[in-house]
């Protein structure tokens, strides 16, 4: 049997189309003005061979009318029209591309480059999303017949000879009547189509005409408004993005960002990159001076736009930007992206992956150029988005520790400044292998901790960590640059000399029985008692021993589901061996066991305290102190 050709149902392929390959129906405009700027492009393509082409590029233009009567809306171009074949073929066939075919015909593709945005031949037909009726009148550049396309969707088209006076296409659409979904008619409103074109179409490359009314005050009158038709253009053409920098303003930029990205303040830096080679793109970003509102929220959706040859394909691309630079907002364009028929997502693209990769190492680079040369404006942005930073530490289990260990920052007791690791560790004292830090709710409440206060009394600088992730972001990253990290709250902080170790251990062993009490009387809360030569003046302290921190319980219970769980730091009591009251302690545990239980109760509450807890029993400890001063 012979070979058959498929047929293409073309009904069922329209009705498909027009319902479930679009999510959004204003679209519909985008598709129509890019196809009229491929037209023109074509057309302009062929006048830098052909003489015969009298158009300079001044002349071209698209051309937006509405008739409000009628409910219709005029797409018009003067570019290379189409033929009664054209068409025939490039309408009357669904998926078939006149502007694939050129763009891919050999001899097209010497010359100047263009960009040629149509390809999948489909995007015509988004029109009947929006219309009961759609006709074409066109006439190819240099012919003197002109022909007419009509189509009220499924049922099929007619095409007649017309009258048009000059070269170029008219599309009309006779928009559908308004549902209670859906009011068509608003795509005859000014507004509307301003606010379409702004969004979808503004770079188009030839001016988007229309005609709009304003209304003016009378010149002579103060009260009487007149209503003035102007042809105003609708976009803005050239995409801030292509000029280069030196043609634009610090202020046009921020005022850009502000307008697009709906913030009140401009950016703290503008990053502009261009690629060309593996993967051709340009990308114009931004880092915000303030976080959004809801940055911090799940509501907050990162992302950057994706423009494919000046025409918006996605306004928030997630895949662009990885989770720890998802406050930077702005646009990519490419034009060698895949895109899926509706161009409104993307398959799983290997070209998007790459570009992504290039945005993140750019924006690495960016904000460590900002940490260097100017530390005030770095120092308001990571106030802003720090923990982002941190949080991509953590969150990555180290493997862009690379990347992102040294833009991170902690306030540190070094002139209470803020210090990147990098600072740390040029002022490392000689012999000093541990980079000490402290956890707490505030700079001053760090500062107080017995154990910082020793630690900065030996001569150390410590890194007061108040983020919650800060703890986490540091035990992923582990060490830096060789120094391993130690919070100053452990129990194995180690400062003293051989000599004092010994003494301390031997003391601590001779007193094991008295510890054992003393754990005993307090109960489960502590998992050990000990003394510690590392306190200066206080009497007492808290640390904690194995891999959850005092710090790190607080938050791990505050998180969702955590109830069940109950996380506890094993917390050491420890008191300080210098202290007369070690004497004391040691009196007691021989003659008055009854005293040492109530003192050990107190000093328990004390450490909490000095260590930013609180009390479980408030009014038990309360009235154990009466009960001493009575
Ligand atoms: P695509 O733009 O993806 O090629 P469309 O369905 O939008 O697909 O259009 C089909 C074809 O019709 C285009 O490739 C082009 O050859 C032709 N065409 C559409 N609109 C115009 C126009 N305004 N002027 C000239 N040709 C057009």
């Amino acid at each position: 049997m012979a070979k058959k050709q498929f047929k293409t149902e073309s009904k069922k392929l329209l009705d498909m189309m027009v319902n479930s390959i679009y999510t959004h129906k204003e679209i519909f405009l985008r598709e129509l003005i890019s196809n009229a700027s491929d037209a023109i492009d074509k057309l302009y393509f062929r006048s830098l061979t052909d003489d015969t082409v009298k158009l300079t590029h001044s002349d071209y233009e698209i051309r937006l009318s509405v008739d409000k009567n009628a409910r219709t809306l005029t797409i018009a171009d003067n570019g290379c029209g189409m033929s009664k074949d054209e068409l025939e073929n490039n309408l009357g066939t669904i998926a078939k591309s006149g502007s694939f075919d050129f763009k891919n015909n050999p001899e097209n593709k010497n010359g100047e480059q263009i960009d040629i945005i149509g390809q999948f031949g489909v995007g015509f037909y988004s029109a009947f999303m929006v219309a009961d009726k759609i006709t074409v009148e066109s006439r190819v550049y240099g012919s003197d017949e002109a022909y007419c396309w009509e189509s009220s969707g499924a049922d099929g088209y007619t095409i007649n000879p017309c009258e048009k006076e000059t070269a170029g296409t008219v599309i009309t659409i006779c928009l559908k009547a308004d549902t209670d979904d859906e009011k068509y008619s608003d795509y005859l409103e000014e507004y509307r189509l301003r606010s379409l074109i702004k969004k979808y179409s503004d770079y188009i490359r030839y001016p988007i005409r229309m005609l709009t009314e304003h209304s003016h005050l009378k010149e002579g009158s103060e009260n009487e408004f007149e209503t003035v038709t102007e042809d105003e253009t609708l976009n803005s053409m050239v995409p801030l993005w292509k000029k280069s920098a030196s043609e634009v303003t610090e202020e046009e930029y921020a005022q850009f960002y502000q307008d697009k990205y709906f913030d009140y303040e401009a950016p703290l830096r503008v990053i502009r990159q261009k690629a060309e080679g593996t993967s051709n793109f340009e990308a114009l970003m931004f880092i915000p001076a303030h976080a959004p509102f809801d940055y911090y929220s799940k509501d907050f959706e990162k992302g950057l736009q994706l423009y494919s040859s000046g025409v918006l394909i996605m306004e928030k691309c997630k895949d662009l930007l990885p989770d720890h630079f998802s406050f930077v907002r702005g646009l990519v364009d490419s034009s060698d992206l895949s895109l899926n028929i509706s161009r409104e997502m993307l398959q799983q693209d290997r070209q998007l992956r790459i570009i992504a990769k290039a945005l993140e190492k750019k924006i690495a680079n960016e904000l460590s150029k900002m940490l260097e040369n100017d530390r005030e404006k770095y120092e308001q942005f990571f106030k802003a988005f720090g923990s982002q930073l941190k949080w991509g530490i953590y969150s990555s289990y180290g493997s862009n520790k690379d990347m992102l260990q040294d833009l991170i920052l902690f306030k540190s007791s070094f002139e209470g400044k803020y210090a990147t690791l990098k600072e740390y560790v040029s002022r490392m004292k000689d012999g000093q292998d541990k980079i000490y830090y402290a956890y707490g709710d505030t700079v001053e409440k760090i500062a107080l901790l017995p154990q910082v206060e020793s630690v900065i009394g030996h001569g150390y600088e410590v890194l007061y960590l108040t983020d919650d992730i800060d703890e986490f972001a540091l035990q992923i990253l582990h060490t830096y640059s060789e120094k391993e990290f130690l919070n100053v709250c452990k129990e194995n902080l180690d400062l003293a000399d051989d000599e004092e170790k010994e003494k301390l251990k031997t003391e601590n062993e001779q007193s094991s029985e008295m510890f054992s009490f003393m754990q005993a009387s307090i109960g489960d809360d502590v998992s050990k008692v000990q003394f510690t030569n590392t306190l200066q003046n206080h009497p007492v302290s808290l640390s904690s021993e194995g891999n959850v921190s005092v710090g790190m319980e607080k938050i791990l219970n505050k998180m969702p589901g955590a109830e069940d769980q109950h996380i506890k730091a094993e917390i050491v009591l420890e008191i300080n061996i210098n202290h007369p009251l070690a004497v004391k302690l040691k009196e007691l545990f021989e003659n008055d066991k009854d005293r040492l239980a109530t003192y050990s109760k107190i000093l328990f509450a004390q450490a909490r305290l000095v260590s930013g807890m609180s009390l479980d029993n408030p009014a038990e400890i309360s009235s154990l102190v009466c009960d001493l001063m009575l």
